[in-house]
């Protein structure tokens, strides 16, 4: 059982899961589930970092319970720089929210958040109040 309120679509879950029950999607932002596979360890749960999982004890006999099930999706988050899709919008506005406080996340660090990984990179190397290791 997943709560989708609270799932990021972080899939942690995913890469904890031992028996290839929970999967993603390389197409979209997914969360797919296949109950056939589940040995109902619980490791899931005690991963998810948003408590978002919870075990429903149940024997499904049915052929559907070979079938992936979508649990939850999201829109996914075009990066501002070069417009790569990467992360979930849900997940990107979560971080900004939770780091927008933050004295290391403020003003063009902030806005690196929303940058893919390679444009991280490029626009901190780029940037001229960043501190470089060839000026100490
Ligand atoms: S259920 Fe939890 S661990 Fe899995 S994707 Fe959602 S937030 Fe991440
Ligand atoms: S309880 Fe099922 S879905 Fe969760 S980690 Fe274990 S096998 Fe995977």
């Amino acid at each position: 059982m997943i709560n989708k309120d609270t799932c990021t679509l972080c899939l942690s879950c995913v890469s904890a899961c031992p028996a290839a029950a929970l999967q993603d999607n390389q197409d979209a932002p997914q969360l797919r589930f296949i109950e056939k596979n589940c040995v109902q360890c619980g490791l899931c749960v005690k991963t998810c970092p948003e408590k978002s999982l919870a075990l429903v004890p149940q024997l499904n006999l049915s052929a559907e319970r070979a079938q992936p099930v979508l649990l939850n999706e999201a829109q996914p988050y075009a990066c501002v720089r070069c417009g790569k899709l990467f992360g979930t919008l849900k997940g990107i506005e979560a971080m900004l929210g939770k780091l927008a406080g933050h004295s290391m996340f403020q003003g063009g660090a902030l806005e690196r958040l929303k940058m893919c990984g390679d444009c991280r990179v490029i626009d901190i190397y780029s940037a001229d109040n960043e501190s470089r290791i060839t000026d100490l």
